[in-house]
């Protein structure tokens, strides 16, 4: 039949390719060089491991788009949802009606969160749970007669997704360009960035920088003026920038010397990502709001959460008038096919032991990246969890980076690919790791050696030689 003939099955990924580029607009690419380059189109995945339409088998270092916290193919997410589907696929969460896995869901969050966020409300992801953070807060100041307090600052390098509120908290130049962000009320201090930091890596002075610029941002735009500090417990989009231990608490004790909110973006680093089950704990800060997505659902359906602290949503509760319901909410606010997955994919974490078996493996994953650190080319390696990253430098004494023009993120995206792995480069000079919990020892050896095979691929180009 067609479908066994491989011209036939040719000929059909090259319409699939044609019609992508002719008509498909991908998330953070560029239009042309999209075109250009052409999709890599996957077809089907299991645990570790992706198909694409070609055959290719690649194992996967990024747990997609570091949301797959659970690896693809797990069975039980599946017979959940397709259950959930057939009885009720859709409950509005308006006009007080609700369905029992959102319910379920939100009370189960309460419970892993830190004491005092009692309260969830659903997004679909994490753009619109900082967007939805953003918003509460803003009417929570208008609430408490603060009216003149919405000014937010966040960091340097962070990301806060793209709605057109979150983009401008996030601090990445092409999030910016071309759409007129940030606004004026959205400001930046720079990133607790160890390995660029301008005292080195001494954990006290980067913590003591950071606690000195939030005061003195702080101190710039007026106490009476600021609403809220947001920030990544590690900062993923922006590099993989993993602050010192002790550096989330120090913020935390500043906000309050400050009189300002907390809002901590747990979009990448909630569910086993750094280890615990929010980064948050480890440091033992309580958020004034804390946002959830990614593995949340683990990728099986597309759902985030904002956790709101009970002193927030009673001050909200209180100075709303009943007659006026609040303003905000989605069509698929606690959709019920979503939860239903998340309380699965909770119950894997848990009893499914993939917390534990990643906080296993996670050790290997740092003795991997602390071997790297001799290569050639890499000047930093980092890392928390099953959450890393390695950085390339030109020079190991210097820190200089690549020049644009060598196109090494390019390079070395398609070299991870041709030696079978996924992981995300950003920009020309770090490559990011966040394989899924269910990651074996063999599995994780396989990743290091494919992705130093790759960057001694690099280290032969003359080009890249003769940079160095
Ligand atoms: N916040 C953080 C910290 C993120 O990493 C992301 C996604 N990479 C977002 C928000 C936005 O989430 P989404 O892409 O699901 O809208």
């Amino acid at each position: 039949t067609e479908a066994h003939d491989p011209r036939f099955a040719r000929s059909h990924n090259q319409a699939l390719l044609e019609l992508d580029r002719r008509h498909l607009i991908h998330p953070v690419t560029s239009f042309r060089g999209h075109e250009r380059h052409g999709a890599r189109i996957l077809e089907s995945g299991e645990g570790m491991w992706l198909t694409d339409i070609d055959g290719r088998r690649v194992i996967d270092a990024f747990a997609g788009l570091w949301c797959v916290n659970v690896g693809y193919g797990q069975e039980s997410i599946v017979e959940v949802a397709a259950e959930q589907m057939r009885r009720l696929p859709y409950a509005t969460g308006y006009f007080h009606f609700g369905s029992e896995p959102a319910i379920r869901l939100a009370h189960e969050l309460t419970q892993l969160a830190p004491e005092g966020l009692g309260h969830v409300f659903f997004t679909l992801g994490g753009s619109d749970a900082v967007d939805s953070a953003v918003r509460y807060i803003v009417h929570y100041f208008n609430a408490i007669g603060k009216p003149e307090k919405k000014q937010f600052i966040a960091l340097d390098w962070g990301y806060h997704g793209s709605s057109s509120t979150g983009a401008g908290l996030t601090a990445l130049a092409n999030f910016h360009r071309g759409f007129d962000l940030p606004r004026p009320w959205q400001h930046h201090i720079a990133s607790p960035y160890p390995y660029r930091h301008p005292e080195g890596h001494d954990d006290a002075a980067v913590i003591a920088s950071s606690v000195a610029a939030l005061k003195a941002k702080v101190e710039e735009i007026g106490a009476d003026k600021v609403a809220a500090f947001c920030c990544e417990p590690i900062q993923g989009s922006g590099g993989v920038i993993v602050p010192p231990k002790g550096w989330l608490k120090a913020l935390r004790t500043a906000c309050d010397e400050l009189g300002i909110l907390m809002l901590v973006d747990e979009v990448i680093t909630g569910f086993g990502r750094t280890g615990p089950m929010f980064a948050c704990e480890a440091e033992g800060v309580t958020p004034d709001f804390m946002t959830l997505a990614k593995g949340l659902t683990s990728g099986y359906a597309p759902m985030g959460a904002v956790m709101m602290a009970n002193h927030v949503y009673d001050a909200i509760a209180d100075a709303a008038p009943e007659a006026l319901p609040i303003g905000h909410g989605f069509t698929y606010s606690g959709h019920p096919v979503s939860a239903a997955i998340a309380l699965e994919v909770l119950r894997l974490y848990q009893e499914g032991g993939l917390l534990s078996n990643g906080e296993r493996v996670g050790i290997r994953f740092a003795q991997h990246l602390e071997r790297l650190r001799a290569h050639p080319l890499v000047g930093d390696t980092r890392g928390r969890g099953l959450l890393g990253a390695i950085e390339l430098v030109s020079n190991k004494g210097t820190k200089a980076g690549f020049s644009a023009d060598l196109d090494v993120g390019g390079r070395l995206s398609a070299l991870t690919w041709e030696k079978g792995v996924i992981v995300r480069c950003f920009g020309n000079a770090v490559i990011g790791f966040a394989p899924a919990l269910c990651c074996n020892d063999s599995e994780m050896d396989m990743i290091f050696e494919r992705v130093e095979g790759a960057l001694d691929a690099l280290l032969e180009m003359p080009d890249i030689r003769s940079a160095l």
